[in-house]
């Protein structure tokens, strides 16, 4: 978000339009335009190192805050539950063609409102298009619209025990990937693929040898918490070779798809036949989720709401659509590549000062550090990061003695930083900055929440930390007062 002489008219009438924004909104509950103006500040003075988070531009909060608020548009455009659905169509259309445009996929569907949602979608799409096969057609299995419970038990029947076969939690997987918290774990019978404990890497021959045996319905490839690359091309292989369906949930890493920093084998699109994401994450969108498919999935994909969602919100839609086209811009592939340069220079200043990384690196935009091996829980350490002013958050490392609460892992990422413009050597003296805090933390006693932190220690990086935020300023130009 760095001020180019092209921006600085956009910075000064985006700075017009929030603070009228703000004055509408203070006349009727002046302490929600408070909040509003607080939080700016606050993510202004943070150093936000949260891998699923970003800033999104002015141009997508601005398309969010009007009108199309009030529409309800259940259906697909040109085919809408409700009447005046016009401007709705245009804005979903244009949200489908810019998605399909940069990601290269047949059928784009931007309805859903989150990455879960889009999951959900995903898996209904899945189970209906099976339905529709020739094969259960034959079986006698109708349209899952109008499927009755007896269909429901010819299409248990038919697919045999509906199995997901996903990353594990621990390894970096996603709840949504067939765990019990989610209602993925309630629909499908799951198993879960780890990584290898030498490396931290996938190990496409197990995972092979597990997919032959367990014979899922759909194989989930796609992680919350994975630091490398993952071999789409190979996924595909292993699906085709045990007749499952391939879904890619490329939540986090949709950025680096849309960026091309992610081509050939590492392109879930061109490999899946279902991938789901977020578009607020990596992407830099607006809060929401999406669904890509071939165009053979593309019906049952269509029919998400209102089998499982709710009228669409087309005043996000139209934010997605802007982020699309932001996203289709060459400077949004330099932004790319910068993530995972800057994530790489984080990893080069936390191993230099001795921190333990899962896989011992990164390829992509986050870095997983084993604070387990530094006598600390993710709790103690993500409680003491934030107390010198470093945001990140706790997550399980593989095999993690302490659990998915406690934890004994921190996740940073970088596409928030890099969005602010803090470039290489910043990102290294972070990562400095880190290792310094948790090697000046303690655990009191036995306690998984408890710990001392070096008051100096917290003191200087809080100060640092102020003055390296400070010197990329965030939605620059924008002044609420
Ligand atoms: N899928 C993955 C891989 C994620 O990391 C997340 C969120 O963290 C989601 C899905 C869910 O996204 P949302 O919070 O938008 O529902």
């Amino acid at each position: 978000m760095t001020s180019t002489p092209s921006t600085v008219s956009t910075a000064s009438a985006a700075s017009t339009a929030f603070r009228s924004a703000l004055e509408v909104i203070a006349q009727v509950e002046p302490r929600v335009a408070a909040a509003i103006g607080q939080e700016l500040t606050d993510q202004r003075e943070s150093l936000k190192l949260i891998a699923s988070e970003n800033y999104a531009s002015p141009a997508v909060l601005l398309a969010m805050g009007n009108w199309f608020s009030d529409k309800y548009a259940e259906g697909t455009p040109g085919r809408r539950f409700y009447a005046a659905c016009q401007n709705v169509d245009t804005v979903e259309e244009l949200a489908a063609e810019h998605a399909r445009a940069l990601f290269g996929a047949e059928h784009a569907y931007p309805q859903p409102h989150s990455g879960i949602d889009a999951n959900l979608v995903a898996f209904w799409s899945i189970l209906a298009h099976r339905v529709e096969s020739p094969a259960l057609a034959e079986a006698g299995v109708k349209n899952v619209d109008a499927l009755t419970t007896e269909d429901w038990a010819v299409l248990r029947r038919s697919l045999g025990d509906q199995r997901m076969l996903g990353m594990s939690l621990d390894a970096g997987g996603h709840l949504t990937h067939g765990f019990r918290p989610n209602i993925s774990g309630k629909m499908f019978e799951q198993a879960s693929y780890g990584t290898d404990p030498e490396t931290g890497l996938i190990d496409y021959a197990a995972l092979r040898a597990q997919a032959r045996e367990f014979r899922p319905l759909v194989l989930v490839a796609g992680y919350s918490a994975y630091p490398r690359l993952v071999d789409f091309a190979a996924m595909r292989e292993i699906a085709d070779e045990v007749g499952a369906t391939l879904m890619v949930d490329m939540a986090h890493f949709a950025g680096l798809v849309a960026g091309k920093v992610l081509t050939g084998d590492l392109d879930p699109v061109a490999h899946a036949d279902v991938v789901t994401t977020t578009t607020h994450k990596s992407l830099r969108g607006p809060r929401g989720g999406m669904v890509l498919c071939t165009a053979e999935y593309a019906p049952s994909v269509d029919r998400g709401c209102p089998l499982v969602l709710g009228g669409p919100l087309p005043h996000v839609m139209a934010a997605k659509a802007v982020a699309f086209a932001e996203a289709r811009r060459p400077d949004f592939a330099d932004y790319a590549q910068a993530v995972v340069a800057n994530s790489r220079a984080l990893a080069e200043g936390l191993l230099r000062r001795g921190v333990r990384l899962v896989t011992g690196g990164t390829d992509n935009h986050l870095v997983l550090a084993d604070v387990g091996a530094a006598g600390l829980t993710g709790r103690q350490a993500e409680a003491a990061l934030l107390e010198a002013g470093l945001v990140t958050n706790r997550n399980a490392v593989p095999a993690d003695p302490n659990g998915p609460w406690y934890t004994s892992g921190i996740r940073f990422g970088t596409p928030a930083l890099t969005t602010r413009g803090l470039g290489e050597a910043e990102l290294t003296e972070v990562g400095e900055l880190v290792a310094d805090v948790l090697t000046a933390t303690q655990a009191e006693g036995e306690s998984k929440v408890r710990y001392r932190l070096d008051a100096a220690v917290a003191q200087r990086t809080r100060a640092r930390a102020a003055e390296i935020v400070g010197a990329h300023p965030l939605y620059p130009g924008v002044e609420l007062v």
